[in-house]
């Protein structure tokens, strides 16, 4: 690579929970890769760096790409109390000056001043940073176009709807704002018009919503194609708005495919659309009732199946159930779902619908099961269900076996789960075509690097 220019700095600010900084790292290493000549300094807490960072990994590292340990707000000797996304708010009290410091540490290593923060798009705060130290800010929404919408506005949606008492308006939809007219009140993440609405982590996404449209850029894993009208709203209102996605159809090329517990080969020897891929994300569990009724359903059903679980919840399946389902199926404690959802066995992909999932399953054009939990999961899922109809909510909203059993038999043999299997097939190759060299997303990755090394190369 040509040495860098003078004012080539960036500083990459991930999130370090859930699957965020995983796909800012991805999309890290595409710039990297595209402008050789510029520091990307990539700020994330030294636990979430070791699990996107393994050992053995070095070699796959581009050199422009240093990687710092933020402090993670923790207390010396703090006693976690249990309270929901406790260490989030410790993170979050101790940001921004926690990136401060470091930032100016690495400005100090590189020989160059920060000209460019790219960051997560939770961190409203770096609307603020960008104008005091004079660089842009790029934002990273790592979900769906309509989380991001429902984000933006927020304030609409809270005086259209109101804030107390929307019981009985959940059911209405979103027509006030173009591209949301499927979504109801009730498919909302919490925060916005119900659930605790001054939570730490509520009134950062306000704040997001608010700073976002002072970006020089906000990107989001997707690609146009998917949600048109929405696009052309956000475009409307952020300076520079960019599909860049699907990543999952672009990552392979860059890192080795993990399968530790051979489920390529074990799902490479089974028939065409046959097999149900379930998994929740790296945050979500279901409650052990409904993980003994997921296992229930796929015994009755005699599906074969792929299982991502982790080891300390196999104690909540029924009695027996591995030893019966040994032909059958597979449960391993991790899978390489991006590969999995691409091969032609996957007739099905039972999901929480995050983002990454709900894309992943697109681009390999397989119709989902959903069982949305919280945050943007409902919007996912709805989405799902409604809008590009390629799958269905679980019956009744939660697994029992009966209930998980229909829905397999819907999606995996019925009339209209072919409709489902159809219409995800559209969207798989649109999906495709955007990534593809003349593709929309592509066009828009060069948005991206411009939009990060021309401000870099001024
Ligand atoms: N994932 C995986 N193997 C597993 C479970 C999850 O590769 O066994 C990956 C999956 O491909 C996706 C991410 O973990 O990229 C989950 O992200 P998502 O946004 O769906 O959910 P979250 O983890 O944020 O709840």
């Amino acid at each position: 690579p040509s040495e860098p220019t003078r004012d080539s700095h960036v500083a990459v600010l991930a999130f370090p929970f859930g699957t965020h900084a995983a796909p800012l790292l991805t999309v890290t290493r595409r710039l990297a890769f595209a402008a050789p000549s510029t520091v990307f300094s990539f700020f994330n807490t030294a636990q979430s760096n070791s699990s996107l960072f393994s050992p053995g990994d070095e070699a796959d590292r581009l050199e422009n790409i240093r990687v710092y340990d933020v402090p993670d707000g923790v207390p010396e000797g703090y006693v976690f109390t249990g309270r929901p996304q406790e260490a989030i708010e410790l993170f979050l009290e101790s940001a921004p000056e926690n990136f401060r410091r470091e930032i100016a540490a690495a400005e100090t290593e590189v020989g160059r001043d920060v000209k460019c923060l790219l960051t997560d798009a939770f961190f409203w705060f770096a609307a603020d940073m960008a104008t005091e130290i004079n660089a842009s800010w790029i934002a990273f929404w790592t979900a769906g176009a309509n989380s991001l919408s429902a984000h933006l506005y927020t304030d609409l949606i809270r005086e259209t709807i109101g804030v107390k008492e929307v019981g009985g308006r959940m059911e209405e939809t979103l027509g006030f704002i173009s591209g949301m007219e499927k979504i109801r009140v009730k498919d909302t993440p919490e925060g916005v018009v119900f659930g605790n609405l001054d939570s730490v982590f509520s009134k950062m996404l306000h704040q997001m919503g608010l700073a976002l449209p002072r970006a020089t850029a906000v990107f989001i894993n997707s690609f146009e194609e998917l949600d048109p009208t929405l696009t052309d709203n956000l475009r409307s209102t952020f300076k520079r708005y960019l599909n860049i996605g699907p990543l999952g159809l672009l990552s392979s090329t860059l890192q080795l495919v993990h399968d530790p517990h051979g489920c390529l080969a074990w799902i490479g020897k089974r028939s065409p659309a046959s097999v149900a891929y379930i998994s929740f994300g790296t945050v979500m569990t279901p409650p052990p009732g409904e993980l003994a009724a997921i296992a229930e359903g796929l015994e009755s059903s005699k599906v074969p199946f792929v299982w991502s679980l982790k080891e300390k919840n196999l104690v909540h399946l029924p009695k027996g159930f591995l030893d019966r389902t040994r032909e059958q199926g597979i449960v391993v404690p991790w899978a390489p779902q991006v590969e999995l959802l691409k091969q032609k066995a996957t007739g099905v992909f039972v999901t929480h619908c995050g983002w990454n999932s709900v894309l992943e399953s697109v681009s390999g054009g397989v119709p989902m099961i959903c069982r949305p939990f919280f945050g943007d999961q409902r919007l996912n899922g709805r989405a799902v269900e409604v809008v590009w109809e390629i799958g269905m909510t679980i019956i009744n909203g939660v697994f029992t076996k009966d209930g998980f059993e229909k829905c397999l038999d819907r999606v995996l043999v019925q009339d209209d789960g072919k409709k489902m299997k159809c219409n995800a097939k559209k969207l798989k190759e649109l999906g495709h075509e955007a990534v593809s060299s003349k593709g929309s997303s592509s066009k828009n990755f060069g948005g991206l690097l411009d939009a990060v090394a021309s401000i870099v190369h001024m």
